[in-house]
């Protein structure tokens, strides 16, 4: 095969790489890379945006080391047995390839991930190295997040907390049946151990933070993974569950959400099509709920229907809302802040104002409507000095009334 050029190569490994969604904000509209053509895209070749620690949106150039892979996961296109076009880096590559980007703007860090390669060994190795290359010889200052390879050696993943802000292990499928059957060369107590370790790299180099100044810093922006939703049988139960034991025992940073989508040269264990994108997004406006309302897991999975998955017509505060009808109306000159943040409609931002303009007066539901985006949402749930919904609350036709009419991603407001 006549040797590619860096172009040729970063055109296959950017377009690669886009189906890992572990760096990903959440809701945009995921677009081929290839080509990178059109002002405007979000996602020319091999760039995509992420938030920094600190909740900057950055770009990075987000690619593979390599698409070869010894191993054979039926949802991966870069698979051994798919039939793709490979390629593969060297380090030293990925390097100036991301110093040439970084000088001219176009990015502020990278994200790199790989197939497998020889060994999980080596190829963490090679993948540790364009990290140290960029820190060491070039003093790279730029964001770095590395996905990391459960099967490597704990020590070479650790080298790799020690250049990059954020490492990420995939768990890629909610149930170990799952990853069983759909990645047979992967094993979900080695995936979970790597995270394990990768916590106690973080909770040992805090510690050592406190006490010493100088003491390496590790991964920085936490740990992080990846959920492929919709290649299995796992319903949003499954998979809300799945997420809060993660959080709870890994202290990730984030579980990101990836419906699975079809892939050229596709197993035939695969389902056909992939899940509607609004299902990824209503798990990621659960995890929301979970991380920043106040919800238990337990709240998120009573709001699913009884296939276990969250309605797809309305968001995961209504549902929960509309089950729990006797937990409205809130008084919102009264109410806790933890019952606010229950009220459909009222965000985090509009439950911390209220709190404030009540110490000073009675607030009215004119004063609520500009907090909002829809008065209609939160009305049947809030009690003002000139408004209490008697019976709307406990209508039957509630959750049709206040339905979104037309199939739409619509800011996560509450
Ligand atoms: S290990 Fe599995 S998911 Fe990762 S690149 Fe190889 S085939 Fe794809």
């Amino acid at each position: 095969m006549a040797s590619q050029t860096v172009l040729q190569k970063l055109e296959i490994l950017a377009d690669a790489a886009k189906y890992d969604a572990s760096c990903a904000s959440s809701g945009t509209a995921k677009k081929n890379s290839l080509g990178g053509k059109g002002i405007g895209s979000t996602e020319g070749m091999g760039i995509c945006h992420a938030y920094a620690p600190d909740g900057r949106c950055i770009s990075l150039l987000k690619i593979l080391l390599t698409n070869h892979c010894v191993f054979d996961c039926h949802y991966c296109v870069n698979r051994k047995s798919s039939n793709v076009a490979r390629a593969r880096f060297t380090p030293q590559e990925v390097v100036d390839l991301t110093l040439a980007f970084y000088r001219r703007n176009y990015i502020e860090g990278l994200f790199l991930s790989s197939g497998i390669v020889k060994s999980s060994n080596h190829t963490m190795e090679q993948i540790v190295e364009v990290a140290r290359i960029l820190r060491e010889e070039h003093d790279f200052r730029g964001y770095i997040h590395l996905k990391t390879i459960p099967e490597a050696d704990p020590e070479i993943v650790h080298q790799a907390g020690l250049y990059a802000d954020r490492v990420s292990i995939n768990v890629e499928l909610p149930t170990d049946s799952g990853l069983t059957r759909l990645a047979p060369d992967k094993d979900a107590r080695q995936i979970e151990g790597a995270m394990g370790k990768v916590k106690s790299d973080l909770v040992e180099a805090k510690d050592a933070r406190k006490r010493f100044k100088h003491a390496p810093r590790f991964a920085p922006a936490g740990q992080s993974t990846q959920m492929i939703v919709g290649a299995d049988a796992a319903t949003d139960v499954d998979i809300v569950g799945k997420a809060s034991r993660l959080y709870d025992n890994f202290r990730l940073r984030r579980v990101y959400y990836s419906a699975f989508s079809p892939i050229p040269d596709a197993s035939a264990v695969l389902p056909l099509k992939r899940p509607p994108l609004i299902r990824e997004h209503r798990l990621y406006q659960s995890d929301w709920l979970m991380r920043f309302y106040g919800y238990k897991p337990t709240d998120v999975m009573q709001a699913t229907e009884a296939d276990g998955n969250l309605p797809l017509d309305i968001d995961p505060k209504l549902a929960w809302a509309l089950k729990f009808r006797e937990a409205f109306p809130v008084d919102v000159n009264r109410a806790s802040k933890e019952q606010l943040l229950r009220v459909p409609g009222l965000g985090v931002k509009a439950v911390g104002k209220i709190l404030a303009s009540r110490r000073h007066r009675a607030l009215r539901l004119d004063d609520v409507a500009l907090l909002t985006q829809s008065i209609t949402k939160v009305r049947p749930f809030i009690v003002t000095v000139d408004w209490r919904p008697i019976t709307l609350t406990d209508r039957a036709d509630l959750r049709s009334l206040l339905a979104p009419k037309t199939e739409q991603l619509e800011l996560f407001a509450a």
